[in-house]
């Protein structure tokens, strides 16, 4: 058993603040959490003083894929940059050297391992061997990936309006295949498929336990294009033919979307900085929160974003007050909960992931409670959302392993 001992702990999935705490954990698994000196038996002991220790951070929506093209396109629409198979990016991808994409894209985990980002929730294009690569660009490393990828099949303009045709059985063998090998699917929106295409997916999924997700109601015109076409709008397509387990974006969900997801438990991930820098508009956070939906946070592409949890939970936090007009319309804690407890049940990984408390995994990030731009951190979760930086992160356990240590000594 090791413990780390004298840190500021945000524990629970409240994030209750809990000064000079220990946190004692045996293998992979937290066993304990409490007020003082730990006073049984360990064989490593950290003085962690001075540190604030959260969950680590999760990453619930990003294509780590498109690491080799950041900041290319900017200024072009959401269509230009990412729609497939034409837009930018996929021209990029099929143009640059497979060694480039792996070099960046293990760029990108070490960033965000560094920046106490412990897990995070890809959107893996390419079908297997889109998942074959990313799986090599972690090898060695200690975050935890949940691999969503997708078949390479892509309709055309009069497939879509006729809306009729099925997948073929290739793109179901591999969509079989990646469901084999990674924790889901992941899909670039329902406006790409049609209804019986939906159908099979949803078909393919059932009884598998494995994740569901699609992009929704990203684009302002994306709902209505989809009730034109199908008589239903994007949001419920996601939710009633394809059955997803959670859906990223809703910048633009229509007012029946929210009961819906909360009456189908469907969890949501909102990507701000995403939405912000695109022109599209602002996720609608508090009516989501208001209505029930569990909401987790991502940084979405590489290309147009950071993947730096940091800067989207402060981005967050202060857009939602400017827009609610209001500094209470969201507590810092609850932005933190965005980040780590609930991701981790949007994910399906609530029972293991997420917060501090015996029986979970020890996924912790500890922050320079001292640096300059922190101290004194009277009110730790505000200082986390609002103030703190990758380069505040002095030590990463995941599984109880240290992935990143900067304390300067070894922990124990
Ligand atoms: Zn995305």
């Amino acid at each position: 058993m090791k413990v780390v001992e004298g840190a500021i702990l945000l524990v629970g999935e409240e994030l209750h603040p809990m000064e000079g705490g220990y946190l004692a954990f045996e293998g992979d698994r937290i066993c304990e959490v409490g007020k003082g000196s730990f006073k049984g038996q360990c064989e490593g002991r950290l003085d962690a003083r001075g540190l604030i220790g959260i969950p680590g951070l999760i990453n619930a929506h990003i294509h780590v894929g498109d690491s080799a093209f950041k900041e290319q396109g900017s200024g072009l629409s959401l269509e230009a940059l990412v729609r497939p198979p034409q837009g930018l990016k996929h021209r990029l991808l099929r143009e640059t050297s497979r060694e480039q994409i792996l070099r960046h894209m293990r760029g990108t985990l070490e960033d965000m391992l560094s920046a106490g980002v412990t897990a995070f929730a890809d959107f893996r294009e390419g079908g297997m061997p889109g998942v074959q690569l990313l799986r090599e660009a972690l090898r060695g490393l200690k975050i935890r990936p949940i691999i969503l990828g997708r078949p390479q099949h892509h309709w055309g303009e009069e497939d879509l309006e006729a809306n009729r045709a099925k997948l073929p059985e290739e793109a179901v063998e591999e969509a079989a295949a990646i469901l084999e090998s990674a924790e889901g699917l992941g899909l670039s929106s329902p406006n790409e498929f049609t209804d019986p295409s939906l159908l099979q997916i949803s078909t393919l999924l059932q009884g598998r336990g494995k994740l569901l997700a699609t992009h929704a109601a990203e684009d302002p015109e994306a709902e209505g294009k989809s009730k034109a076409r199908t008589g239903l709008g994007e949001v419920e397509r996601a939710v009633k033919l394809l059955k997803a387990s959670f859906l990223i974006h809703l910048t633009h969900a229509r007012s029946g979307d929210f009961a819906l997801l909360s009456e189908r438990r469907v969890g949501a991930v909102v990507c701000p900085r995403a939405n912000a820098v695109l022109g599209l508009g602002f996720p609608p956070v508090r009516r989501l929160m208001d209505s029930g939906v569990t909401v987790a946070l991502g940084t979405d592409n590489v290309m147009v974003n950071s993947p730096d949890m940091f800067r989207e939970m402060d981005f967050l936090s202060k857009t939602v007050k400017a827009l609610e007009k209001s500094p209470a319309a969201v507590k810092p804690e609850e932005i933190l909960q965005m980040a780590t407890v609930n991701a981790a049940k949007v994910l399906g990984l609530g029972e293991s992931l997420g917060s501090l408390q015996p029986g979970k995994l020890a996924d912790v990030v500890f922050i320079d409670a001292q640096a300059a731009n922190l101290a004194p951190a009277r009110s730790p979760a505000a200082s986390v959302v609002h103030r703190a930086r990758g380069d505040n992160v002095k030590l990463v356990l995941v599984g109880g392993e240290v992935a990143v240590n900067k304390l300067g000594r070894k922990p124990w």
